[in-house]
């Protein structure tokens, strides 16, 4: 019989031994659980990293990451230490094979980039752009996009407990980088969210709130927990989203007492009428999903919450083969209870052509994990269009495979398009990256770019 492409099998959850690793050696269970424990240890720059792996990681990674940090990182450092356990779960870094383990490792890949990582011919695409879905053109109040109709996403801070180098809005979340100066709220946070709750309040037509950032486990709990209770007051206000990718970088904050307690309370009032809350959260390696992170999903689950659901990345090097995003959404449904959701391609930001797939990579992905999950559970693959939003890869309306350009569609105007009158008949382009293009394509960048060097 033929082997089928993919085969399942159910992997039990496994927490990555942290005393492997010599900076952790001591630290006992109940110091592993704490979140406080958690954040006072995360990763912050090279020094702090190599008190944690040791001498077992060669110096030319450390040599390598400082030269990214000084030159192409558009977000700074921070990792917690459930983070750095996954990377490389299975080896100590006194194995000599530890050094080209960690520079392949999936987690490692996007969390802990280095210069080598990245392309050197074309580290950004001619049209990538800080806030590369202009989302604070849209903003209705600071830090509020209203980009579709019935839908906004509430950025409520500029942090997060952990720091993804492939960061979306790396514009304004996280500290500035030597690459990077980062855009600051001009409002105090209190007024920003008493704006928001304002406009809201103002505006019939939203039904469902992205609460994020950031990441909502950076704010501090009972501020939070006022924002959502803000929120379920609202009659027009169905659904409510909570973002937090710390549901896997930190679990030991989902699953303390004061967030249960708290959370519990919000899905008790929310259930009496009749909203749904959610947590968004956001796993792009199946390693990463450890006991941890499983218990912290369940106890949110447990609070009475509607769903917690996954929006993964795409990302060349971590999550690019089938078996890797088949694997992951498993490792998510099976014992974490997480719906797979999501996968974003990554956006087109300064310094990401190296993790970015083009278009047609995407759709093959997406063509390829059909079929082994249920279709409840099934992840839809999506392209954020500028000026557009989230599109399905096979929602195209052509695309020129040579340029690597694609043109999309669209239904609804966003928040600057109020008065447009062609907004809905428009094509809005989305672009491939060029080192995959055919060399007729790959020409065609060289010129268009060499052009404005040619005339000045
Ligand atoms: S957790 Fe989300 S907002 Fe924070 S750095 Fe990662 S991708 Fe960006």
């Amino acid at each position: 019989m033929i082997d089928q492409p993919y085969a399942y099998r159910h992997r039990e959850l496994v927490e990555p031994d942290w005393q492997r690793l010599p900076g952790w050696a001591d630290v006992s269970s109940e110091q592993w659980a704490s979140a406080q424990w958690q954040r006072a240890h995360c990763v912050k720059n090279i020094r702090q990293l190599r008190s944690v792996i040791g001498a077992g990681l060669d110096e030319r990674f450390y040599t390598d990451l400082e030269r990214d940090q000084a030159e192409r990182a558009t977000m700074s450092m921070l990792v917690p230490p459930q983070m750095i356990n996954t990377i490389v779960p299975g080896l100590s870094p006194a194995d000599p094979a530890f050094t080209d383990a960690f520079y392949a490792d999936p987690v490692r890949r996007y969390m802990i980039p280095v210069f080598s990582d990245r392309r050197a011919d074309w580290p950004s695409h001619p049209h990538a752009s800080r806030d590369s879905l202009h989302e604070a053109e849209m903003w209705a109040v600071e830090g509020l996009t209203h980009r579709y109709p019935t839908k906004v996403l509430a950025e409520l801070l500029p942090t997060c407990p952990q720091y993804c180098g492939h960061c979306t809005r790396m514009d304004l979340v996280g500290n500035p980088t030597p690459v990077i100066d980062k855009h600051k709220f001009e409002l105090a946070r209190d007024d920003r969210l008493a704006a928001m709750m304002d406009y809201l309040r103002r505006s019939p037509g939203v039904r469902d709130v992205v609460v994020s950032g950031g990441d909502v486990a950076n704010l501090p709990w009972p501020r939070l927990e006022s924002f959502v209770a803000g929120l379920l007051e609202i009659e027009n206000i169905r659904d409510i989203r909570l973002a937090t990718k710390a549901l896997m970088g930190l679990p030991q904050y989902w699953l303390t007492d004061e967030v249960r307690a708290g959370m519990e309370r919000l899905a008790t009032t929310a259930r009496a009428r009749d909203v749904s809350i959610a947590i968004h959260t956001h796993v792009n390696s199946a390693q990463s999903v450890t006991p941890l992170v499983a218990a912290a999903a369940k106890a949110m689950l447990e609070t009475g919450i509607r769903d917690v659901r996954n929006q993964g990345v795409l990302l060349r090097g971590t999550n690019d083969k089938t078996e890797q995003l088949l694997d992951l959404c498993f490792a998510l449904l099976d014992d974490a209870k997480i719906m797979p959701y999501y996968f974003y391609m990554c956006d087109m930001i300064p310094n990401s052509e190296h993790w970015r797939l083009s278009l047609a990579e995407a759709q093959q992905l997406q063509h390829d994990i059909m079929g082994y999950l249920p279709g409840f559970a099934t992840p839809r693959f999506i392209c954020d269009v500028p000026y557009v939003g989230k599109r399905w890869v096979h929602q195209v309306a052509r695309y020129d495979r040579e340029l690597g350009i694609s043109y999309w569609t669209k239904n609804y105007r966003t928040g600057v398009e109020a008065d447009d009158e062609l907004a809905l008949e428009r094509e809005y382009e989305y672009y491939d990256p060029i080192h995959l293009l055919p060399e007729a394509g790959q020409e065609y960048w060289r010129k268009r770019v060499a052009a404005p060097v040619a005339v000045a």
